[in-house]
């Protein structure tokens, strides 16, 4: 029989009314078996994210030692999601173990995490569901990446002779017995570890927009839906910021080549998006798949005469950012230049000086230069390889916008052409090229 592991993201999960939906859609097809859900999310704009309630709660485990005014708001939303639902739950006795419990472990991860479990405990009562604690049955290694072998196993022995079981996503436990969480908007790999787990046939991913769209519809209005995507695309669209799919989500279903399938809560009888292993994957034609942009990044330039005839030029640069322990995204370079692009937030804290002066120790630059609040933009899509003039278009369309380019790379894959603009210019820019290859 096929299995469906569904994951409900935070919209899917705000309140009682939408939690009905959500039952109504899993009782619809009985291969949607195992379910994994997110913290409740906003319940309209403005309105705040559990997630984010809990982070500020464990602000004050840190500064009074217990989370009082924090932890009201969450005692407060899930009983509300209880009334809604009107479910006999005696969610004020689990409501208070958490409590006492984030009081005593003292851990972020720990405190962040309870929004999944909180939910997954009241969707399970919602669907008479058995509750599948991630600590349990999602392991991470002694390096912190999430252990694949250990938690099918585990997986799989929680599920032996289950029909239907909630996970809550986002956390899982680390060698020292911890909770541990993966970053912001995790639920979605912890998502695919289950279908992995359980070899599904598909891992349907139930969010609030019908699909994997052009670009971020906050930009654009209404863009257009992308029908069919590869692995790939995925990978490099959401890495740059199209976070309806957390980047990391393709790793646990790889292996299997299990689509995914993006799914609307709200409208579950449209379409959605699928997302492919290359197996399955047809290019449907289109030059562009979509365009995804990130924002706060920084780039050093060094320039030197003769760099390229200087053996160990680059490596002795790219050491220097390895001692300081930053993650380089991209280095562009020409016959006598380099550049390296870093995300800002990781050259915080007077990091960026040490990395200069140690630079210039190293390779004693002619030119050594800063550009901070550079945005990386994305245009991603297969079709780009076999197509003529697609970057003189792009180009063209952001000269046409009176947006300043900052840099270019294009990847080696010919998958993707990055230019780097002004953070200001970063939804312009992503307009421009949008209304180019989508009219
Ligand atoms: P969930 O809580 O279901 O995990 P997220 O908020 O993480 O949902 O992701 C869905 C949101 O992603 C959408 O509401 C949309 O605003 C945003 N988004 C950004 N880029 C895209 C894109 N290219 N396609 C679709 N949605 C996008
Ligand atoms: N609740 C977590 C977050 O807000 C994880 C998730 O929603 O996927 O990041
Ligand atoms: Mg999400």
């Amino acid at each position: 029989m096929a299995v469906k592991v569904c994951k409900f993201g935070g919209t899917s999960m705000a309140d009682g009314t939408v939690m009905n939906q959500v039952k109504k859609i899993i009782e619809g097809d009985k291969d949607r078996r195992y379910i994994v859900v997110s913290a409740p999310g906003k319940r309209y704009s403005g309105d705040i994210k559990i997630t984010d309630v809990l982070y500020e709660c464990h602000k004050e485990v840190k500064e009074s030692g217990s989370c009082g005014a924090a932890f009201a708001l969450i005692r407060n939303r899930f009983t509300s999601i209880i009334k809604e639902l009107n479910i006999d739950f005696d969610i004020n006795a689990v409501l208070d173990e958490t409590e006492a419990r984030i009081n005593a472990e003292k851990s972020e991860d720990f405190t962040a995490s309870r929004g999944e479990y909180l939910s997954a405990r009241v969707m399970a009562e919602v669907l008479g569901a058995k509750f599948v604690d991630a600590e349990d049955v999602v392991f991470f290694d002694e390096n912190g990446a999430y252990d694949a072998a250990r938690s099918d196993r585990a997986i799989n022995e929680a599920l032996r002779g289950v029909d239907k079981a909630v996970f809550p996503g986002f956390y899982g436990k680390d060698v020292h017995g911890k909770v541990k969480t993966f970053s912001r908007g995790g639920s979605d790999i912890s998502g695919a570890i289950v279908a992995r787990a359980v070899n599904a046939s598909v891992y349907e991913n139930w969010t609030d927009v019908s699909g994997f769209l052009a670009c971020d519809p906050h930009i654009v209005g209404s863009p257009r839906r992308i029908k069919a995507l590869s692995y790939k695309e995925l990978r490099e669209l959401s890495y740059m910021g199209a976070n309806v799919l957390h980047s990391e989500s393709i790793f646990p279903v790889r292996k299997a080549n299990i689509p995914i399938h993006i799914k609307n809560t709200f409208r579950p009888e449209d379409e959605g998006t699928l997302i492919l292993p290359s197996i399955y994957y047809k290019p449907s034609g289109s030059i562009v798949t979509g365009i995804a942009g990130k924002k706060h990044f920084t780039v050093i330039f060094i320039e030197k005469s003769l760099m390229n005839s200087q053996i160990g030029f680059v490596r002795k640069v790219l050491s220097v950012l390895e001692e300081h322990n930053i993650p380089v995204e991209h280095i562009p370079s020409g016959i006598d230049t380099m550049s390296v692009v870093i995300e800002s937030a990781a050259l915080q804290d007077g990091k960026l000086g040490l990395v200069l002066s140690d630079i210039k120790a190293a390779v004693a630059p002619d030119t050594l230069r800063v550009t901070e609040d550079i945005a990386l933009i994305a245009t991603v899509g297969h079709g780009m390889s076999s197509s003529v003039g697609t970057s003189a278009r792009l180009f063209k369309a952001m000269a046409d916008a009176k947006i300043n380019v900052k840099m270019i790379d294009q990847g080696s894959s010919e998958l993707n052409i990055i230019v780097g603009v002004n953070d200001d210019d970063c939804d312009k820019c992503i307009a421009a090229i949008y209304r180019e290859f989508f009219g």
